[in-house]
């Protein structure tokens, strides 16, 4: 087996809860507008979104970094953008895992750009042993050690994200 169960689906299902009960708190009396990163963070999105209490509008976007690996140089392309307007609304971004920290910091700036009302990170997981790009995490499910990982919305070459759980990836397994 080249996968082995890192994260299991029942954890990752109490910490969720535990998150939106946080989330639900901070938010109270707020609506919220929810922008899930595709397309790693879909399943996390869905199944926090199922805990939020406040009224919540959903959207989706996808975009990636590139440049030479240092915020200055640190471009966005936005594959899929938002529809609406964000200015003076509460905005929470939802991430599947922050590594080096490059995609984050860009995509955050050229939210910011947009004026919301606030902008928050949530972010189901974070490597820091890789992290060059200081993010402010508002809302981790998990910290995790230096893995490679596949599985709840995560992939490897465009495969596993479907998996309930969070599992280590060994290639060199796979038969
Ligand atoms: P960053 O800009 O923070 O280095 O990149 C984050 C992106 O890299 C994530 O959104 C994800 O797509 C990808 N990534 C980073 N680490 C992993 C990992 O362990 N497993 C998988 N499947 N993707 C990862």
């Amino acid at each position: 087996m080249a996968i082995d169960i890192y994260l299991s689906e029942e954890k990752i299902q109490n910490r969720i809860q535990e998150l939106a009960e946080k989330i639900n708190k901070d938010y109270a009396g707020k609506e919220l507008h929810i922008i899930g990163v595709l397309n790693g963070a879909f399943m996390f999105t869905a199944d926090l979104v199922r805990h939020l209490n406040m009224p919540v509008t959903l959207e989706f976007m996808s975009a990636s970094s590139y440049g030479d690996g240092t915020v200055s140089s640190g471009e966005l392309k936005i594959n899929l953008d938002i529809k609406s307007d964000i200015r003076d609304k509460h905005v929470l971004i939802v991430e599947d895992i922050v590594d080096t920290g490059l995609t984050l910091t860009v995509l955050r700036k050229n939210l910011m750009e947009r004026g919301p009302a606030s902008l928050k990170l949530a972010s189901f997981l974070f490597k820091p042993a890789r992290l060059e790009h200081k993010v402010e995490i508002d809302y981790l499910a998990f910290e995790i050690e230096d893995h490679f990982v596949i599985g709840y919305g995560l992939d490897y070459a465009g495969r596993y994200r479907e998996l309930p759980y969070v599992g280590i990836f060994h290639p060199e397994k796979e038969s």
